[in-house]
This record gives structure tokens, C-alpha cells and sequence, in this order.
């Protein structure tokens, strides 16, 4: 057996910003072996700056100015962690959220970009919409649209981003009765070219913005702006885009910043008190070369990161960058026409927006369109082979170091009274039934903290399919072969995702098994309490039931996509969601509407756990138009998509179908959930109630179709014709 190669580092890379997507496609067609890469980002898409006046205007679409992070780190073979990092302790080297346990790094850097300063102007946080961060203010940019007309709009900021922003709202909102009011603390486009200024004073003029140069804020209130010359102004909206500030969590780390709060860098874009930590893009400031804050500095800082990243992990020098003075700088003027400054050069007209159009587009494709990449070499460690058996046990050591952790963060629900010291776990006999389930899963994402979450969801799901409620788990984690330290890490973050889960579902973690193996696998066994003398069973519907199903379809094929580099980002975030919210809602609905039988909706896909529900001696009819589906799967579908275990499905269920529907919907009958939804059968005059206590917990079912006596073991789809016999 070859050895494989050792997770021995993690390299966590924060924020998605132009610098780290070069680093991403850089590193990831030559990756240094024993390295984890980690991208940290709170959203899959992150902007690209020089297009975002021309999506605000209409130009261009969502997709064509986003990067979708999540599609890139899939390629890139990148762990990728949807959150936002709320404090950095480089003494422990740990990043902290707001939710998820710390995370651990050997190596970081930050891309985190900037935003608008807020804080100095009372009132601005609370009246104005800031530019960044870009998701939010596209919101409520989106949002606010129809309702700006004939409206009064502020934009605070005169410089190149509050200029372009301005220029472009005027235009998406020409015809509209608008008024657009840019203020200017100074002159406007302070240190640009004279004739740069006079185009950008043209646009103003050709698009009827009203220009307030010399006009500070000092106060906002509720519609209403105060000037420090006095003038009150009133808005009915107001967008904020003035000089960048740095996020106040990297200046509370203790590491060296400048006068404004962003991390000191030297010319190797690494932290000068710290080796361990780089930075590029708006957060950093070379000391030695201050320049101001544009994304163009980015771009060219994230090949020099890219190299310096990887010499610090194989022990190469270190390469230094020197940012150029000047750089040529491509104003959007609202319509197709940009002004081009490069002093003493100024150039504007629309040849000049489809020059810009060409390089911004041409940067945009370095990330939609992806090369084959390079596998991550393996077998590269010396090292000999890894052990099976109990010689595949993860060490004492990081075994312990993730629980000291978790008992002190979960100390109800993780091993309570020191039941890991113990060789079994004790569950206090019951009065009840107790019912007991088990169910594992392959990585479906590379952040062991969801899919600790997604793992407890899915096992629970059997529990409260079957009228339990939680009392106990044990786990069986079997961790990709890495260093002590990286094991420690990842164990606390699956088990810190899974504890999130049973505390809420007061289910208490009674111990485990962790195990190293060449992939992330991640198991509970749950045993519940049976709420009701019987406990619900797959079996037991009556003719006439109604079919309710909690949770949309779609999972197989929505990640079988992402696996090909096919599925929006954004389709993901909405399937994990749902993947990580609990179900136990659907087990006090199944109650209350008295169901008579209930399963959970997992590989089978839904037409096997329909046909295991209805046995042999009852049918369905089944209203394919009614079926909830995920955003993006029917389109995955409709491009040829599958998950590899729909054919297996299909194979042993298709024939159990009978008659046409849609295509692409038929499909989904066969397409395997994890963490999927309920299935409950409910008699007609419970099906209210059921719903009504499903929606009071955010749960969205659908009546899906019912049970028949006609047709035992078979599901008639509904746009195929009435059923041969109705149910009754
Ligand atoms: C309207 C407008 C137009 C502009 N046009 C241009 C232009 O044409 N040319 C130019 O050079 N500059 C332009 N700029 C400036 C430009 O936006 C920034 O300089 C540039 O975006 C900085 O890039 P960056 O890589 O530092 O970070 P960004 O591109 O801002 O990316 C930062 C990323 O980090 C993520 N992030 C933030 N906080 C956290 C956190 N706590 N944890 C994890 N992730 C986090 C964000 O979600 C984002 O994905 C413009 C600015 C505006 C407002």
C-alpha cells in the first residue's frame, strides 16, 4: 500500500478578494504537497470592482462581475469556508467567528479588501447604505430600485468609486424622475488628470447629477444631510462611498498596523511582526511603498503572494515587490463611454469603455473559464504506509486536545461526566421505546464543521422520522492522514459542527471512534426516545393520506454539478442551508396531524422511500407539478446532470412508476438526498394542522400526492392522467 500524502500544514487564506482568486488558480495548478489550502469567505460570489458600476448601471450581469468562489475552490481542490472571521489571535494562530469553533492555521493571509469609513460621520452607520460590503449594498441597491423614482439620491464620496456609482444609478435610473446628488468633501476626483475631471463633468452634466463640490458631511439624520458649511440637504436615500477603512479586527490582533487600522506589510507582503501572516489588496499597506486604495494594486500584488505563500511553505526566499507609482486608471462614465488617466495621458469615449470592457472581461475569464489542473501529487511522503485496524486510530493527542475543547464549549452534551475515559457508554434505561439508527457519509463539502452539522442532521432525521426525539450519539469519524495538530483542528471543527446540532436537539454526545483513512467520513449512531406508545413506522398509511414532503428535492444532482464545476455557488449555499436546519419540527407536525406513517427521503431518492413506505399493498398518485425542488437542480437536470447513484435508482425503482410527467421532474424522483427531507403520510383531516406546525418552524412542505387502493407498490404520476381507481 503506498503512502499517501500527509495533510502537514494548513495554509487559510481570508477573504475572496482579487489578490487570493490569483492565488487560488496560481497554487492550484502546482500545489505544494503536504499543504491544505483554505479559502474563508462569508459569501460564494465575491465582486470584481472594476465592473461594479457597470452592473449597478445594467451593463452587465450578476455572473458576469462576481467570481463564484465557491465553483473556483472546487476546481482548485480548496477547502472552502462560507463565514466571515471576526478576531485573529496570531499568538495561538487562530481564527475566530461569530458561530463555528476557532480555526487553526500554520500559515494566513488576508485579502479582506476595505470599506467605507462610517464611523467619523454620526449618524452615517445608521442612515447610509455603504458601498461595501458589495453583497449588501447590491441588496439594497436591488431592493431600493423601484422606489428611488422620482426620487432625492445622495451619494456621499468624490472619488472614483462615488463617481462611477453615481454615474451609474443616474443612468440605471434615466426616465425615472430621479434626482442624484453626488457630494464631494473636497474637489472632485482629487489628483486625477485636469481633462479627466472635465469628462467626468460632462458625464454629470449629460445625465443631469446634481455635482456638491466643497460640500462635507458632518451629520446625517433621517432624510436629511448636515454640511459642515451649515446647508441641511434632504435625501430619500443615501449611498456612502468615501475613503476605505480596514476592519477594526486586524488592528485588534496586536499586530502592527498603520495610522488607519490596516496591516503593516514589508515589500514581501508579509506582516513585519509576524512571519506567519501575509496580506495584499486594500487590508495591507506596504510600508515602504504607501500607495492609495484601488484594486489595481491587488491584481498586481496576488502573483507576488502567490510565490511568496509558497517559498514560505517549501523554505524558499522570499521575492519583493515594488508597486508601481502610477497606474492607468479606467473610469465607467454611467452609459458605455470611460475616461482613461494615466498622467500626462487622459483619453475618453466609448472606445475607451470598450477597451476597459476587453481587460475587465479578459480578468473575469481567468476565473470562469478553467484550466485542467494538475492532480495534487500523492504518494510524494517518504513515510511508510499507514496502518489499518485499530493502527488507523487517530493519536491520544489530538484526540484529547478536540475534546478539552469541545466539553468546555458544549459541557451538557459532549461526554458529560468523562464518558470518553469509559471503554462503553451508559444511557440511563428508559421507561419508552428506545429506537436506535446509524448513518454515515462521505465528505459531500470539504468544511468538516458543516458537514458535522449536515452528518447530525441527517442521522437525526432517522430518529424523528421514526417518532423519537434524541437522547444519544455516538461518532465514528474517520479524518483525512495529517499531522497531530491538523488532526486536533479538524476534529474539533466536524465535532464542534455535530455538538451544535444534538445541544439544540438536547442529544448528548456519549462518545466514538476516530480513525485516519485516505477521506473524510463522517458517522453518528443516534439512539431516541419514542414520543408515542408505537412508534411511527415507513409502513401504516391508509388509502387517502396525503403525501407531505418538508424539504425541496435536488441535492444529488446540485452537488453531483458542483463536483463538474456546473452549479452556481449560490444553488449551493441555499442546499446546504436546508442541509443543516433541523427537522424536528416535522416529527411534532407528523404528530399533530396524526400521520400514519412517516420515512426520511435520503439515497433511495424519493421514489424508493415512497415505494418502502407503501409496500405491497398500497399505491400512490403522485403530483409531479407539486414536487419542491432546490433552485438550479431542475436546470442541472435539464444539462444532462445526475448524481451517481440516480441511475442506480432509476434501475431499481423506475419500473414501480408508472406513466409520463415532465422529464427533467421525473427525474428528480430518483435523485439521492442527504440530510433530505420527511416524508409523512397524513389523513386529509390532519394535513392542516401538520402544515401549520411545519411552517411555524420555517419548514416549507408540500402536499405532494396521496395513497391509493389501486395499484399496490406503484406511483401513478398525476400529469400522466387520473389514476385508474381514486383513493376512497
Ligand atoms: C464603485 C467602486 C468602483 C471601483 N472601481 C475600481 C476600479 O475601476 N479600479 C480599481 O483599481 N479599484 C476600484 N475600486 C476600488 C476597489 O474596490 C478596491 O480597491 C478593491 O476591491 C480591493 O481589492 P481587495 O482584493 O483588497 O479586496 P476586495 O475585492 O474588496 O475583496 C475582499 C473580499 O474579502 C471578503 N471579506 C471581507 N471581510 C471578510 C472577513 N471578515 N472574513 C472573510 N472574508 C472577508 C469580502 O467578502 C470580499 O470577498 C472601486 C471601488 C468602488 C467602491
Amino acid at each position: 500500500m503506498q503512502a499517501p500524502t500527509e495533510i502537514t500544514r494548513d495554509l487559510v487564506l481570508v477573504g475572496g478578494g482579487h489578490a487570493h482568486a490569483l492565488v487560488l488558480r496560481m497554487l492550484a495548478m502546482d500545489p505544494v504537497p503536504g499543504a491544505r489550502l483554505t479559502l474563508v469567505s462569508p459569501a460564494s460570489h465575491t465582486p470584481y470592482s472594476g465592473m461594479l458600476p457597470g452592473l449597478v448601471a445594467g451593463h452587465y450581469s450578476f455572473e458576469d462581475t462576481h467570481i463564484d468562489l465557491a465553483r473556483l475552490c472546487q476546481w482548485a481542490g480548496v477547502r472552502f469556508l462560507r463565514d466571515a472571521v471576526t478576531a485573529l489571535d496570531p499568538r495561538r494562530r487562530e481564527l475566530h467567528f461569530r458561530d463555528r469553533p476557532p480555526l487553526g492555521y500554520d500559515l494566513l493571509s488576508l485579502d479582506i479588501g476595505s470599506q467605507p469609513t462610517l464611523d467619523v460621520v454620526p449618524g452615517a452607520r445608521e442612515y447610509a447604505v455603504p458601498v461595501k460590503p458589495v453583497a449588501d449594498f447590491w441588496q439594497r441597491w436591488q431592493a431600493g430600485l423601484a422606489g428611488h423614482e422620482g426620487q432625492r439620491i445622495a451619494v456621499v464620496g468624490g472619488g472614483a468609486g462615488g463617481l462611477e456609482l453615481a454615474l451609474a444609478m443616474a443612468h440605471a435610473l434615466a426616465g425615472k424622475g430621479a434626482t442624484l446628488v453626488l457630494y464631494c468633501g473636497g474637489e472632485l476626483l482629487p489628483g486625477y488628470h485636469r481633462s479627466a475631471r472635465a469628462a467626468a463633468r460632462d458625464a454629470i452634466g449629460r445625465l443631469g447629477v446634481v455635482l456638491e463640490e466643497g460640500a462635507r458631511v458632518a451629520e446625517v439624520a433621517a432624510g436629511e444631510l448636515r454640511l459642515e458649511d451649515g446647508r441641511r440637504q434632504s435625501f430619500d436615500a443615501l449611498y456612502w462611498c468615501t475613503a476605505a477603512s480596514a476592519a477594526p479586527w486586524v488592528a485588534d490582533s496586536g499586530l502592527a498596523v498603520d495610522d488607519r487600522g490596516f496591516l503593516a506589510v514589508d515589500d514581501s507582503l508579509r506582516s513585519v511582526d509576524d512571519g506567519r501572516v501575509f496580506a495584499a489588496g486594500d487590508i495591507a499597506t506596504q510600508v515602504n511603498h504607501p500607495r492609495p486604495k484601488a484594486g489595481v494594486y491587488a491584481v498586481r500584488q496576488g502573483p507576488v503572494l502567490a510565490r511568496n505563500l509558497r517559498a514560505s511553505l517549501t523554505g524558499d526566499a522570499l521575492r519583493e515587490h515594488r508597486p508601481q507609482q502610477r497606474f492607468l486608471s479606467l473610469l465607467s462614465l454611467g452609459e458605455r463611454r470611460a475616461t482613461a488617466d494615466r498622467r500626462p495621458f487622459s483619453a475618453t469615449g466609448a472606445w475607451v469603455w470598450r477597451w476597459k470592457d476587453r481587460i475587465d472581461r479578459a480578468f473575469m475569464r481567468r476565473f470562469s473559464e478553467l484550466p485542467r489542473r494538475r492532480a495534487m501529487a500523492g504518494g510524494a511522503s517518504p513515510a511508510q504506509a499507514p496502518c489499518g485496524g485499530c493502527g488507523a486510530k487517530v493519536g491520544g493527542d489530538p484526540l484529547a486536545e478536540a475534546l478539552a475543547a469541545l466539553r468546555e464549549d458544549f459541557p451538557a452534551h459532549c461526554l458529560p461526566g468523562g464518558a470518553a475515559a469509559e471503554d462503553a457508554a451508559s444511557l440511563p434505561a428508559a421507561a419508552g421505546t428506545l429506537l436506535q439508527s446509524l448513518d454515515s457519509l462521505r465528505a459531500l463539502v470539504d468544511d468538516p464543521w458543516l458537514m458535522g452539522r449536515i452528518a447530525a442532521q441527517h442521522a437525526l432525521n432517522d430518529l424523528y422520522a421514526s417518532g423519537a426525539r434524541p437522547r444519544a450519539a455516538l461518532a465514528s469519524i474517520t479524518l483525512p492522514f495529517a499531522a497531530a495538530p491538523v488532526q486536533a483542528r479538524d476534529l474539533r471543527q466536524v465535532l464542534a459542527g455535530a455538538l451544535e446540532v444534538f445541544a439544540a436537539a438536547d442529544c448528548v454526545l456519549l462518545g466514538g471512534h476516530s480513525l485516519q483513512g485516505p477521506e473524510w467520513q463522517v458517522g453518528f449512531a443516534v439512539t431516541g426516545e419514542a414520543v408515542a406508545a408505537s412508534p411511527l413506522r415507513k409502513g401504516g398509511a391508509k388509502p387517502g393520506d396525503q403525501l407531505l414532503l418538508t424539504r425541496p428535492l435536488g441535492v444529488g444532482v446540485l452537488f453531483a454539478a458542483h463536483m463538474q464545476l456546473a452549479a452556481d455557488g449560490r444553488a449551493i449555499d441555499g442546499a446546504l442551508a436546508l442541509m443543516t436546519s433541523s427537522q424536528a419540527a416535522a416529527l411534532d407536525a407528523a404528530l399533530a396531524g396524526g400521520a400514519t406513517a412517516a420515512t426520511d427521503v435520503t439515497g433511495f431518492g424519493l421514489a424508493g422511500h415512497l415505494c418502502e413506505m407503501l409496500g405491497d399493498g398500497l399505491g400512490a398518485v403522485l403530483d409531479v407539478a407539486a414536487l419542491p425542488v432546490l433552485p438550479g437542480a431542475e436546470a442541472a437536470i435539464a444539462a444532462g446532470l445526475r448524481s451517481t447513484a440516480a441511475p442506480a435508482n432509476l434501475a431499481a425503482w423506475g419500473g414501480r412508476v408508472l406513466g409520463a410527467a415532465d422529464p427533467v421532474r421525473q427525474q428528480l424522483l430518483f435523485d439521492p438526498q442527504t440530510a433530505g427531507g420527511l416524508l409523512l403520510a397524513v389523513p386529509p383531516a390532519g394535513v392542516a394542522e401538520a402544515q401549520r406546525v411545519l411552517a411555524g418552524a420555517g419548514l416549507a412542505a408540500a402536499v405532494i400526492g396521496e395513497c391509493v387502493d389501486a395499484e399496490p407498490g406503484r406511483i401513478r404520476l398525476r400529469d400522466a392522467g387520473p389514476p385508474a381507481v381514486r383513493a376512497g
